[in-house]
């Protein structure tokens, strides 16, 4: 006999009511917003193939899309639009009848207690697929951010609940405040994509969403992942120019980073589980390597436990059944 053995922390250990009982992390479907990608037209769902799972959606079936989660308890969507028309500025981004303006007026209408939120971002509208206005071969930051502004602007205009600029120039968040600000739309908040790391995660997103650059890459704009310490700088300049709620992407590979931001400032805090992360545990599902569900579920718990308020997921609708099926 052990005499010295006194700390056994299996003892907490045995069933599953005092598991339960000593959680201190718990996952809900309102913790979950779902991103949807919307097209012109009407009558449209077609299946994506590079996101299992996920669809092309016209405004009106989005609106029967956000209806569905809605009544799963996923209480917030975010909107990126493919647009029919793309040229140098993006500016089909802002065409008030643009998918996603069409769109956020459609989810509005179909379920008015939908927190609908919309990508902000010049990469699914530029025939180049860069985020920003080119200059030769490199973005221009300032001459970005006009065009971002009115973006968002038309959004807000549309009807949408929170504006999420994604492109990572340097100010866009000022900007886009200002603009809404001076246009009657201070109530709207701001989700800023703060710290938005460079890589190989959003490989399926870009074949989603259309979106991928003509050529070069986008790590002149977006961060370095050897870089920890620069999401703080990131938070910092984000918060001071007016963002209401700070995100980490991609989630995963990242959860020190998102723990750094937690405990850095007090703003809520949202984690985008992107496209590779997905594909990673759908495809390792669809080999028998893993359980989907467990797999998934651990995956966003651990976003959570990480620091994460909101989590950006195209899990959410399955992860919002699976939750209710285990309460
Ligand atoms: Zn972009």
């Amino acid at each position: 006999m052990s005499a010295e053995l006194v700390a056994r922390p299996r003892r907490l250990r045995s069933s599953s009511a005092i598991r339960e009982m000593l959680r201190e992390v718990v996952l809900r479907p309102s913790d979950f917003m779902y991103p949807l990608f919307v097209v012109p037209g009407s009558g449209v769902k077609k299946p994506i193939d590079a996101l299992e799972g996920q669809f092309h959606l016209s405004a009106d079936e989005a609106a029967k899309m956000a209806a569905d989660v809605f009544a799963l308890g996923v209480k917030s969507i975010i909107l990126f639009g493919l647009p029919a028309e793309k040229d140098p500025a993006g500016a089909s981004g802002a065409d008030p009848h643009g998918p996603v303006q069409s769109a956020i007026r459609a989810i509005k209408k179909a379920v008015p207690e939908m927190v609908v939120a919309t990508d902000v971002c010049l990469c699914e509208y530029t025939d180049h697929g860069h985020c920003g206005i080119l200059d030769g071969q490199t973005v221009d930051n300032d001459a970005t951010l006009p065009h971002l502004a009115r973006q968002a602007l038309s959004h807000a205009q549309a009807g949408a609940d929170m504006i999420a600029p994604s492109d990572m120039m340097d100010g866009r968040v000022g900007a886009i405040r200002s603009l809404l600000d001076q246009e009657g739309f201070s109530h709207i908040p701001i989700m800023a994509y703060s710290v938005k790391y460079a890589g190989a995660f959003y490989g399926p997103f870009r074949d989603a969403a259309g979106s991928a650059p003509q050529f070069g890459d986008r790590r002149s704009y977006q961060m370095d992942p050897a870089r920890r310490r620069e999401a703080l700088i990131e938070v910092d300049l984000d918060i001071a120019e007016g963002a209401d709620i700070v995100m980490v992407k991609p989630a995963g590979p990242y959860l020190d980073i998102i723990r750094d931001v937690r405990e850095h400032c007090d703003m809520p805090l949202a984690a985008y589980q992107v496209s590779g992360e997905y594909a990673m545990i759908m495809a390792a599902a669809r080999a028998g390597l893993m359980d989907e569900k467990a797999g998934a579920l651990e995956s966003l718990l651990s976003i959570k436990r990480a620091g994460a308020d909101i989590i950006i997921t195209y899990m959410a609708p399955k992860a919002a059944k699976w939750l209710r099926e285990c309460s």
